[in-house]
């Protein structure tokens, strides 16, 4: 199916010296591109009206379901210049696939996949000069869809507007790469069997900001989440997977059992990990497992992983009666080093992870 979007490019698009200057430091999640697209969703009528336009506020009804009910669901990936000229995107099949799940675990009318892929084929055409030229920058894409229907009862939404904008993004690691501190909270949990762990809605990060704070109030960078039964094993960050590396290679991460977010991160590093001969195993691994296992020394490193920051070593990891901090970043280094290289088309691509808008 070919999908024909309306194309309306913005009349007064920012202009190239002040896109160049706000290109020389985006940071994260502040520098937006031109354009957005949007398709709207209604029952008996299907996808209608795919577009892309000028990035502009959208005006919504305040009885909207959304604002009520947080019917509400994302993704995240981003876009490169690669080594060879080319614009590519890492696995957005893999996201396409996300939100479809998504979707349907929120009772969301489920998007066609290859409306997604295209959707995000035409914001990175039209908006590519965006895409920032340094090392370790890219074009942060950011779709997402809500209940749009104008109606307070509560049931599933009759209508949908999924959305696609774009943000320049740079290098996550300015000036090296730093280990991240965690605090391991006890008082919060961030989802429960049955519950919306594995779907990625807006709903599971609103639910973790006060661990998330508390974090914060500690010193520490991130929070890491135990199970919500036991509190006894160890799930996620709010927004990231983990992984644990030991001394004789092997690695441990928690096996998705539906309190987990399914990353792409994380099923990448699996795939190199294991091709390489590493033995990596998933199951449940308790925090009491972990910090015993630091303390001997016997866990070397540990990491976390997600499409911001790619790979990111754990230092310090802090909770009410302690911390303990683990040195070693050798695994983490190769393994983020060997992920970027096959991203940015610096290595071969034999898993057919890349795709080539331009
Ligand atoms: C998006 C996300 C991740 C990482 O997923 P990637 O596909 O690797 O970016 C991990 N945990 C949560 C809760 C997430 O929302």
């Amino acid at each position: 199916m070919s999908i024909e979007f309306e194309i309306r490019p913005n009349p007064q698009p920012v202009s190239d010296l002040e896109r160049a200057a706000l290109l020389t430091d985006p940071g994260f999640g502040r520098v937006f591109s031109d354009h957005m697209v949007t398709v709207r969703y209604a029952e008996g009528k299907g996808w209608y009206d795919p577009r892309v336009e000028p990035r502009a506020p959208i005006a919504i009804d305040p009885a909207s379901a959304v604002l009520h009910y947080a019917q509400e669901i994302f993704e995240g990936l981003k876009a490169y210049h690669a080594h060879d000229g080319s614009v590519t995107m890492f696995r957005p099949d893999a996201n396409a696939a996300r939100f479809r799940r998504s979707a349907e675990r929120m009772a969301m009318a489920p998007l066609p996949e290859d409306l997604f892929l295209a959707s995000l084929d035409e914001l990175v055409r039209i908006d590519r000069q965006w895409i920032p030229t340094d090392e370790g920058g890219s074009l942060y894409l950011r779709p997402f869809m809500f209940a749009s229907e104008v109606f307070l009862g509560v049931k599933p939404s009759s209508d949908y507007l999924y959305v696609v904008i774009a943000s320049a993004v740079g290098s996550y690691f300015k000036g090296g790469v730093k280990p991240v501190a965690l605090w391991v909270s006890q008082d919060y949990t961030r989802s429960a069997p049955g519950g919306t762990g594995a779907a990625k809605c807006g709903g599971n990060y609103a639910a973790s900001l006060s661990a998330q704070a508390e974090a914060a109030e500690r010193g520490c960078d991130q929070v890491v989440f135990l199970d919500a039964v036991e509190r006894r094993y160890v799930e996620e960050l709010g927004g990231m997977n983990v992984f644990f590396v030991y001394d004789d290679g092997t690695m441990v991460t928690p096996a998705l059992t539906g309190t987990i977010l399914p990353g792409i991160t994380r099923d990448s590093i699996l795939t190199l990990a294991r091709d390489r001969g590493m033995t990596v195993v998933e199951r449940p691994y308790s925090f009491d497992e972990w910090r015993t296992d630091a303390e001997s020394g016997k866990l070397r490193e540990a990491f976390a992983c997600g499409t911001a920051a790619v790979i990111t070593p754990i230092g310090r990891v802090a909770f009410p009666d302690g911390e303990f901090t683990m040195t070693g970043t050798e695994v983490t280094e190769r393994l983020r080093r060997e992920l970027v290289d096959i991203q940015r088309g610096r290595a071969a691509d034999p898993y057919g992870w890349v795709h080539r808008v331009i």
